[in-house]
């Protein structure tokens, strides 16, 4: 609607200038027609390049009629009509090439206008395109590297406005960090001379003072065979070589424990493999990695792997013994335990494997209850042989008055009464009997005494250490510290190893037990061994001394009794048993109070020189 408005409008407008025109010159007197037609090609020309040539036609044409008809005839009218023709026809040529000509101006000045908007566009679209990169768009003299242009990102990366990269000529090599220098230049000067990209990292000082870490793809612009300019894109990638130096320190780290680590993926195949599974197994990361774990250590399981495996998914870890089979084929037992890493969505990535080899420790716990085993067996006979020593000692007396009492009531009958006869034959029974049982007890008794056995030549010092391990556990449950102090030369002693482990522990247990009432800081316990001058012959000595409740003089006597005992659950056996071994093996077993809290229980045994001397 709009448009037919418009064109209507300036049909009107060029229409009421040719009349405006033809009136004008209507009252003119003697003009000329050359002036007419002058006056009347403006219009015309000024449509034609204000509107266009559709316009400028129509116009021609309106201006062409009024030309005819208001002017030529009576203008001209001495004029033939041929000449009237002639120069309604010029006017009408002159008034369509003016036309075209002005029409031709109009749209070359349109053409120039559009391109010019269009180089405009494009330009604006290259600042988009180079600052929407993710990294810094620069370019360089080759030799003076002085930047001809950087992107805006160069701001935001490094906080410097680019305007001063432009027009600090060494602004690059001012701002990089000081320990890059060197080999950053070199790098570059070799793009420029071997005029080959690089792909090269150095850090760069930020304009608040942060180290930046960039990557930097650079390449070069040749001309004529000469590098002229030097172009690249910096990537900034702080955030990966903090999350590269991160990987690296953990990795190193768990490089420093001991432990086998090991990572795999779910797929089981190892993708991590630290120092310490190289020692203890054997292959190098490079030949672990890729490989399956249990195939390549052989793993005995305590469970099906499928259980163990659904157990990690389920509670993110898992804990047990495995047995590994090293590359020289000897196997090892390790505590293993089992992380589940899984990433930010939950999903299930790989599983941290970390072993502790307990080989060592398997075999000593083995070993350690054999001991016990045997000790335990140990205990029994002695005991055994103690309660029949200890009968044997309290039924001897009554035994020996029912002999003495027999034998008096022998000694009162008169010998002539026949009917007594009997009596004296049942009393000397009696007697006969008695005898004979003091004779089979005081057996059992000596059978008891004997029942020591093998005998050979020990270190007293493994001894203790032997029983301070069995009893290191049990310490430390009731916050006892065991300190020992036996030199490894102390000369060697001639004993049964287990009846002498027997002993020393019934003396650790008895200490322990006796500083169970005092506080804990002071529950302190010492084994000392010493070479012993005292006795008749050289001895060694080793003494078990507490911090406990200590001894009463009227104790003293009674501690080695059968049967004495002050603890509620006691046996009152143990240092019965003791004294009777150290004795069977010709030393002494000694109860001193200490000089101040607690007492000392000694062992002396003879060397084993002195021994067989005697
Ligand atoms: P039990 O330990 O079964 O009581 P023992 O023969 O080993 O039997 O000990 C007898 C008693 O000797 C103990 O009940 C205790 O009163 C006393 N005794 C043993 N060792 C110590 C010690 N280190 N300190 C104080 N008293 C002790």
């Amino acid at each position: 609607m709009r448009t037919i408005a418009n064109t209507v409008l300036r049909l009107a407008i060029g229409t009421a200038a040719v009349l405006g025109i033809a009136a004008l010159y209507g009252y003119a007197v003697q003009v000329r027609l050359a002036v007419v037609a002058a006056t009347l090609l403006l219009p015309v020309l000024f449509v034609s390049s204000a509107w266009g040539l559709r316009y400028a036609l129509f116009q021609c044409a309106i201006s062409t009629l009024a030309y005819n008809y208001f002017f030529l005839p009576r203008i001209s009218s001495a004029v033939d009509t041929a000449w009237d023709w002639m120069a309604w026809f010029t006017f009408l040529v002159t008034g369509i090439t003016a036309s075209q000509l002005a029409e031709r101006a109009r749209r070359e000045s349109r053409n120039a206008d559009r391109r010019r908007t269009d180089a405009v566009a494009a330009q604006q679209r290259f600042t988009d395109l180079v600052d929407a990169v993710e990294g810094v768009v620069w370019e360089a003299d080759a030799d003076t590297l002085a930047c001809s242009f950087v992107s805006r990102q160069a701001e935001r990366t490094l906080g410097y406005p680019t305007e001063q990269w432009l027009r600090e000529p060494a602004f690059w090599r001012d701002h990089l960090h000081p320990d890059d220098r060197a080999q950053a230049a070199r790098v570059f000067e070799e793009v420029r001379i071997e005029k080959r990209p690089r792909d090269i990292e150095y850090r760069m000082i930020a304009a608040d003072g942060r180290v930046v870490w960039l990557r930097d793809l650079v390449s070069v612009v040749v001309e004529n065979g000469r590098a002229t300019r030097l172009r690249g894109l910096m990537v900034d990638v702080t955030r990966r070589k903090y999350d590269e130096t991160m990987l690296r320190e953990q990795a190193d780290l768990l490089n420093v424990t001991h432990d086998a680590i090991f990572v795999r993926t779910m797929d089981d195949a190892i993708t991590f493999w630290n120092r310490g599974a190289e020692a203890l197994y054997g292959w190098t990361a490079e030949e672990a990695a890729g490989k399956i774990p249990f195939e390549l250590l052989a793993t005995v399981f305590p469970a099906p792997l499928e259980e163990i495996r659904s157990d990690v998914i389920r509670f993110g870890r898992w804990e047990g013994e495995l047995t590994h089979t090293r590359k020289n084929g000897a196997r090892v037992v390790v505590a293993s335990r089992w992380t589940l890493r899984r990433d930010e969505r939950g999903v299930p990535l790989s599983i941290l494997e970390n072993n502790n080899d307990i080989t060592e420790r398997k075999a000593t716990e083995e070993t350690l209850q054999k001991m016990q085993a045997a000790l335990t067996h140990a205990t029994r006979v002695n005991t055994l042989g103690e309660v029949t020593a200890s009968f044997a000692h309290e039924l001897n007396q009554p035994l020996a008055a029912i002999v003495n009492n027999a034998d008096a009531c022998l000694g009162l009958l008169p010998d002539a009464r026949p009917e007594l006869g009997e009596i004296r034959e049942a009393l000397t029974d009696i007697a006969a009997d008695a005898r004979r049982a003091s004779a089979i007890i005081e057996r059992v008794r000596a059978l008891a005494r004997r029942s020591v056995a093998e005998k050979t030549q020990l270190r007293l010092a493994e001894v203790v250490a032997e029983v301070a391990a069995l009893t290191a556990t049990d310490a430390v449950v009731r916050r006892v510290t065991i300190h020992t102090d036996v030199p490894a030369d102390l000369p060697v002693v001639l004993g049964d190893r287990i009846q002498l482990q027997q002993v020393l522990l019934n003396l650790i247990v008895n200490a322990i037990d006796a500083m169970g009432a005092v506080h804990e800081s002071e529950r302190r316990l010492v084994i000392r061994g010493r070479t012993d001058t005292d006795g008749a012959q050289p001895a060694v000595r080793v003494s078990v001394e507490d911090r406990g409740v200590g001894l009463r003089a009227e104790d003293a006597s009674r501690l080695f009794e059968a049967f004495y005992t002050t603890k509620p659950q006691g046996m009152g056996l143990g240092l019965a048993i003791s004294r009777s071994i150290i004795e069977a093996h010709g030393g002494r077993l000694l109860a001193e109070p200490n000089q101040g809290p607690g007492a000392t229980f000694s062992i002396c045994l003879p060397t084993a020189q002195a021994s067989a001397a005697a």
